[in-house]
């Protein structure tokens, strides 16, 4: 019965028992950053608080006090990550465009790379060619392979992160299944951590002005269209980890017309980059890729401009029944499309807001991604953070330390 519901309610509540690592994410979240702080929020005691600190400063991962001086200026006592305990890698994988960088355990980024590839290479080819840059670029940072804690590594399409396994990607031929840790060994034997370049770039804006937004819908509008969906503050992946394959919802428009998923009547092929790059060619013009239709309509080409606007206004048509549905706070936009955000924005808005519910779009924002180009990228490296600094991993990571 409705009246019998018990609403959730969130008052801070003591974690009794609480465990070193989860004493590092209260200090790596800054929900408490010193002994006392700590103490109030697990109702440990003072000794324990100090038990386990103890235990994270001898593996090198808390600051404190004066020894914090020299990584920044906060008062004495305050305790903190030490960045340096470690490296992260990131890597994310486009149909076009890899990038790869190596950060320190507070997400800075150290050294970050970025290769135009042929479109369509296996992970056989393209695979050995990150690891190489990977290699370099520790090289080049005086770092060495055994300090990388994880690796965040992202791939368009439906992934599965417990076999760490690509499933279904119609944009990657010849990758679906295949085991991609392998072909990092001889860079760091460090874990490796896979998800969807939708789902990477939704893990990037926790790190930007809109890390209190507990609902959005983060839209990748590049060579395909894919969504990453948080709700309630959790990052929505459906029963099969297929949620958010936005570009293939069927929509009136692409009735008949061929899809590279293999079905017809998807919104891609009116909407994603790859289909509007075609329409361009067959028109005899000289276009390559969605980045030059988008820097082209950033400089004023008028046909540029319209395909760009109109792509926009097909996703809002689509996008409709989703943000009706689940309310959320804002809309990001990633992926090339951004480029030329004002245009491709215009172009949602125009049919978005008219199909929604009034309440749906009262304080519905739409907003350029926070990370631009770099949202994969710095996605990946809070999907590696998230693994390796878990209060399950700090705690696995401490007790071998000991044995
Ligand atoms: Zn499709």
């Amino acid at each position: 019965m409705p009246g019998n519901m018990s609403v959730p309610v969130t008052i801070p509540s003591p974690l009794p028992g609480a465990t070193a690592g989860e004493l590092l994410d209260l200090i790596r979240s800054g929900r408490a950053t010193t002994r006392g702080e700590l103490g109030r929020v697990t109702g440990l005691s003072r000794t324990a608080v100090s038990a386990r600190l103890a235990s994270l400063a001898s593996a090198g991962l808390v600051l404190e006090g004066d020894e914090e001086s020299v990584t920044g200026g906060r008062p004495a006592s305050t305790l903190v990550l030490n960045r340096d305990a470690g490296l992260v890698l990131a890597v994310a994988i486009g149909r076009s465009r890899s990038q790869m960088s190596v950060s320190a355990l507070d997400g800075t980024e150290l050294a970050s790379v970025s290769h135009d590839q042929e479109v369509g290479l296996g992970p056989d080819v393209l695979m050995p060619v990150v690891a190489d840059h990977l290699t370099r670029m520790l090289a080049d940072l005086g770092r060495s392979g055994e300090e990388v804690r994880g690796v965040g590594l992202s791939l368009a399409g439906t992934v599965d992160p417990a076999r760490v396994v690509s499933v279904d990607s119609p944009a990657m031929a010849g990758w679906d299944g295949v085991p991609l840790g392998a072909y990092l060994r001889d860079v760091t034997g460090a874990p490796l951590v896979l998800d969807n370049d939708c789902n990477v770039m939704a893990a990037s804006e926790r790190d930007g002005h809109l890390r209190d937004h507990d609902d959005m819908l983060v839209l990748k509008a590049s060579t395909g269209l894919g969504l990453g969906i948080v709700a309630g503050g959790h990052l929505i992946r459906g029963h099969r980890g297929a949620a958010g394959e936005l570009g293939h919802v069927k929509v009136a428009a692409a009735e008949g017309l061929l899809c590279r998923c293999g079905d017809t009547g998807c919104l891609e092929t009116v909407a994603g980059g790859w289909a509007l790059v075609e329409r361009l060619r067959a028109g005899g013009q000289q276009v390559h890729h969605v980045r030059d239709l988008v820097a082209q309509a950033v400089h004023g080409n008028g046909e540029a401009r319209s395909i760009v606007r109109e792509s926009g206004r097909r996703v809002g048509e689509a996008l409709a029944a989703t943000v009706t549905v689940l309310n959320p706070r804002a809309i990001v936009v990633g992926g090339d499309m951004a480029g030329a955000f004002d245009t491709f924005s215009a172009g949602l808005r125009d049919t978005l807001f008219p199909a929604t519910t009034a309440l749906a779009g009262r304080d519905l924002q739409v907003l350029p991604a926070t990370h631009g180009e770099k949202a994969g990228l710095v996605g990946c490296v809070h999907l590696a953070l998230d693994s390796v600094l878990s209060p399950l991993a700090v705690n696995a990571a401490l007790v071998k330390q000991h044995v």
